[in-house]
């Protein structure tokens, strides 16, 4: 009978006692992707190359030669390229584009035996938070079908938690990985800046992108950031500092310095039941004997147009070069060099890309850089040093990760100030350039789930983890 597995250790133990096959594992996974088509998770699946993997995986088995990760099933957001496949970050623009060369992750997973069966769905560009952007369509939830699945790595939460995959990646400029890990009961990390190499995966903005996991629990993430993250030629912004084995370092942690910011808690745009569970979360932790607590930050009302500032800067520079000429689609009606950028760009573009090309351009431009740009990039370093001396005096700042639970597909879409609103707990660790990751610690009463997120020291993956663990297990 298939077995339903949940985690890497389960499945190795099960391989390595001959008690199931990389093989026999794709083909399950091929088979609820099969079952599951109504959620639009995947753009598309690699399945017989995926088998092949698979049968080359278990001769290593056999052999005691396979890598760290044989057994581990990894779908890839729509936006992280795979040497020789189609890549579209769910825009038409790329439509039939195929990647020339893979990014560094998914070099480093593949070394070590993982398995990629397929690509994503996601927002455009990877811009939204209900994957209603995607020009390939809605992503579903799976826990109520009639909800948004969280945005922009929908399709990466979402094939995470039907089975259709073990481990998926996304990319978080702004909370893409954390919201959606929050609406799918997951646990979804960003690293610190710089800790996970950008080459090879599509820009949005530059200065706040990461590469992360989402999977059901802490030591998959860690298996994975620990195989990921890592100095790269090819992306001078990644750090070569040393790569901790974040797998093995997961014991329990001794007494902590914990704070949360009171403002971000007592919001009238959070929900009632996220608030009393944070405070529970918070009242168990002090019962165990960690100093907890509460500070203000006084900025939370910067921290989203900040955000919104700069990112749309940075994609309105970083989406110029999607021409009609240079990449994917070029419009049937283009008939010189003017007409091919405009409507190929018109015509390709989905209306929350062109938004933000629009403002991005707006702030950029010779008449208001200073007064938008410029201010949003000092704003933006009073805003890390403030985060900084924080948190050089505590450990782990916990908050909400999302103010409410998943909203039904369709019910934001009108109203792009709300939607940005659905921003305002995760943007800080991306303005800030610090790792934070969202635990699924909540079922409000209403049925659906909801995460709680902490966010840690710079570089400190490992201590942000392994606490991370200890709040999961003590859940
Ligand atoms: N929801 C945010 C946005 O729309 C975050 C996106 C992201 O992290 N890629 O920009």
């Amino acid at each position: 009978m298939e077995k339903v597995y949940s985690s890497l250790s389960e499945i190795q133990k099960d391989i390595y006692n001959n008690q199931t096959t990389c093989v026999s594992l794709v083909n399950d996974y091929l088979k609820r992707i099969e079952d599951n088509q109504h959620l639009n998770a995947f753009l598309e699946v690699f399945k017989e190359e995926a088998l092949q993997k698979a049968k080359i995986i278990d001769e290593k088995i056999a052999n005691k030669t396979a890598g760290k990760l044989a057994g581990m099933v990894i779908g890839l957001k729509d936006n992280i390229c795979y040497q020789n496949h189609k890549i579209s970050a769910a825009s038409k623009i790329l439509e039939n584009f195929e990647s020339l060369f893979s990014a560094t992750v998914v070099e480093r997973l593949i070394a070590e035996d993982a398995i990629i069966i397929g690509r994503l769905n996601c927002d455009e560009f990877a811009m939204g938070s209900s994957n209603e952007n995607s020009a390939y369509g809605n992503v579903l939830n799976p826990i109520d079908n009639t909800r948004v699945p969280g945005g922009s790595s929908g399709g990466s939460a979402v094939a995470v938690k039907a089975n259709l995959c073990l481990v998926a990646l996304g990319s978080d400029t702004g909370g893409s990985i954390r919201q959606p890990a929050s609406f799918c009961d997951l646990v979804g990390l960003k690293p610190t800046y710089g800790r996970v190499s950008r080459h090879g995966l599509i820009a949005y903005a530059s200065s706040f992108d990461q590469i992360g996991p989402f999977s059901n629990n802490i030591e998959d993430a860690a298996i994975v950031m620990e195989v990921m993250a890592g100095g790269d030629e090819y992306d001078s912004t990644c750090s070569n500092r040393e790569v901790p084995k974040y797998s093995e370092k997961l014991a329990t942690p001794q007494k902590l310095k914990i704070t949360y910011f009171k403002n971000y808690i007592e919001n009238d745009g959070l929900d009632a039941e996220i608030k009393a569970k944070f405070y529970e979360t918070i009242d168990f932790l002090k019962d165990a004997g960690h100093e907890v607590v509460a500070t203000e930050f006084p900025y939370l009302d910067y921290l989203v147009p900040t955000y919104y500032v700069l990112t749309t800067a940075e994609a309105s520079s970083n989406l110029a070069r999607y021409d009609g000429i240079h990449f994917g689609y070029r419009s049937p009606q283009a008939f010189d060099l003017e007409s091919t950028y405009l409507k190929s760009r018109s015509e390709g573009f989905g209306d929350e890309v062109k938004r933000r090309i629009m403002l991005g351009t707006y702030v950029l431009s010779a008449g208001y850089y200073d007064a938008y740009y410029g201010k949003g990039q000092k704003v933006r370093r009073v805003l890390k040093e403030k985060t900084d001396e924080i948190l050089n005096q505590y450990d782990f700042v916990l908050m909400p990760t999302s103010p409410g639970t998943p909203f039904k597909i369709g019910e934001q879409v009108d109203d792009p100030i709300k939607m940005y609103l659905e921003d305002i707990y995760t943007v800080q660790a991306n303005l800030v350039g610090l790792p934070a990751i969202s635990l699924p610690l909540g079922q409000h009463s209403n049925g659906l789930p909801f995460g709680i997120q902490v966010m840690g020291k710079s570089f400190d993956e490992e201590g942000l983890l392994a606490f991370s663990k200890y709040l999961m297990d003590n859940n």
